[in-house]
């Protein structure tokens, strides 16, 4: 066996000072899990997600990606390893975003990491789950500290019961965003399937298999999105197959076995390896918009080897009604955007053709070959795209452009508001809404025509609270707050002391 397969010793690194995580630096971390055996998942990462300006995540924790995939399908018990912090912070966000399921944990201390024997509680604890009467599958994800240490979740058994054994490393070192955590496990549960199918005959779809050949829509799309897709498809011929990350098991068997993949996410490069495994073709883009529409028509039908004339019947149909509504609800304003979902380049083009003034759209996911057409869509209308877009580059073009309206993530929405810029948070108002086709041709002016005309509410706020609440002034008082700079340099000379006696104990 070699190192990758089986680390003798978890990594004690791990342990030093309060464990390492997402604020020990992505190189520390890095240089650990390397050094305890996961070189070969990490390289596949560092190709798959590569990283941006900053080296440790702005958003959320990555790993939530890959558990409310697993979370959101049926029959999957979802099970971390990984520090207690991190896991309270995971399952809290993910009943926050209303997962009905419960979160598996296996807890560890510093003794049990060391000798190894957190790897031992993992495969009782995944054998104790296997019930096939339950479950198709248990996922088991490695976070931070796990995978820094070299937890060998690939010397699971990929079966148990008949149940699939699905363990993955989803450390906040390695995977940039969330986003990209649903590649991890959206990739790793295609790649069994895949092998399942070649192996022999497989489960077919809940409602039997689809009559007509179908597309695979890669990304989580708002629910209705689908079935204005299908609509956009059936004069070709085609129906929408399964979305990607699936609902249950068995729809990864109809998803490989489509006509094409639309690749209406773009950073799934995990998945999209698993689809041209499978000889599938992969299309980027989407229908939004009318030339979005116009576009995608085309290419999924030229994919599918669809004839032109029946491609050109199924354009006649819907483009029509996508002007008709860009034309009704108008967007009218200067626009910054930015977001972490990866389908920030789709919400901007529809921006612009709703006649929106975008000046910058920055997306956190990286740029990959599917999101090209989109690219170059907005460049030649003059918007700047920010792949892997930081925080300060967010906040960078919002002071550069001085919106109508800023569009963005918690931190970007906080100092517009701030500035006395409407503002609106992306993942929650402006990407959970249709975007596809004639529904979501008018689907977003309506919100962002409000929050711009809001504008003068800010003013008003703004002269009456004056500074109220800023900086020495935050928080709740009973007696007028004295600001105290003395403490604050006070306490600014003893970090500088700890830092040097770091700094020092490094050098011995
Ligand atoms: S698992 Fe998530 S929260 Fe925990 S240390 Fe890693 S990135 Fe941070």
């Amino acid at each position: 066996m070699d190192q990758q397969q089986a680390p003798s010793v978890p990594n004690p690194e791990a342990l030093k000072e309060d464990g390492m995580g997402c604020h020990s630096g992505a190189e520390t971390m890095l240089a650990a899990a390397a050094a305890a055996g996961k070189s070969e998942t990490l390289q596949q990462y560092a190709a798959d997600y590569p990283r941006g300006p900053h080296d440790q995540p702005q958003s959320m924790c990555p790993a939530f990606g890959s558990l409310r995939v697993g979370l959101r399908m049926r029959r999957t018990q979802t099970i971390l390893s990984g520090s207690a912090c991190c896991v309270y912070g995971l399952t809290f966000t993910s009943h926050f975003y209303g997962a009905r399921r419960s979160v598996g944990y296996v807890p560890f201390n510093s003794e049990s990491l060391v000798t190894g024997k957190l790897f031992e509680d993992i495969r009782e604890s995944v054998h104790a789950q296997a019930d096939p009467e339950k479950f198709d599958a248990i996922v088991i994800i490695n976070l931070c500290v796990p995978t820094a240490s070299g937890v060998p979740l690939q010397l699971l058994p990929k079966e148990i019961n008949g149940v699939r054994i699905i363990g993955i490393d989803v450390p906040g070192f390695g995977v940039p965003t969330h986003a990209e955590a649903k590649d991890v496990l959206a990739g790793a549960m295609l790649k069994f399937a895949r092998a399942e199918i070649t192996a022999g005959p497989v489960q077919a779809p809940r409602t039997g298999r689809a009559q007509k050949p179908t597309i695979t829509l890669l990304g989580e799309i708002f629910p209705a999105d689908p079935v204005i897709i299908g609509m956009m498809l059936e004069p070709m011929g085609l129906a929408a197959g399964p979305v990607v990350p699936t609902r249950e098991w068995r729809e990864l068997y109809a998803a490989l076995d489509c006509a094409a993949v639309a690749a209406i996410h773009p950073f799934y490069t995990a998945s999209i390896r698993e689809f041209e495994a499978a000889g599938r073709k992969i299309v980027g883009s989407a229908p939004v918009g009318y030339d979005g529409t116009e576009a995608w028509l085309q290419s999924v039908g030229t994919a599918a080897g669809v004839a032109q004339d029946k491609i050109d019947g199924a354009k006649n149909r819907i483009l029509p009604a996508i002007k008709g509504a860009l034309e009704k609800l108008p967007i009218k304003g200067r626009i910054t955007m930015s977001g972490y979902e990866g389908s920030e380049l789709l919400v901007a083009r529809l921006l612009v053709e709703s006649g929106a003034d975008l000046r910058y759209v920055g997306s956190a996911c990286p740029r990959t070959a599917w999101s090209d057409p989109d690219r170059e869509w907005l460049e030649a209308r003059g918007v700047h795209v920010q792949f892997r877009a930081s925080l300060e580059q967010d906040l960078a073009a919002m002071a550069e452009f001085k919106p109508d309206l800023a569009i963005g993530t918690t931190p970007v929405v906080q100092a517009a508001k701030q500035a006395s810029i409407p503002a609106l948070y992306f993942t929650n108002l402006i990407s959970a809404r249709p975007l596809m086709g004639p529904a979501g041709a008018g689907s977003l002016a309506m919100v962002i025509n409000n929050a711009i005309a809001n504008k003068s509410r800010f003013d008003e706020m703004k002269a009456f609270f004056g500074d109220v609440g800023e900086g020495h002034n935050a928080g709740v008082w009973e007696d007028i707050p004295k600001d105290r700079p003395e403490f604050r340099e006070h306490t600014r000379r003893q970090v500088i002391k700890l830092q040097k006696r770091r700094k020092a104990e490094e050098m011995i």
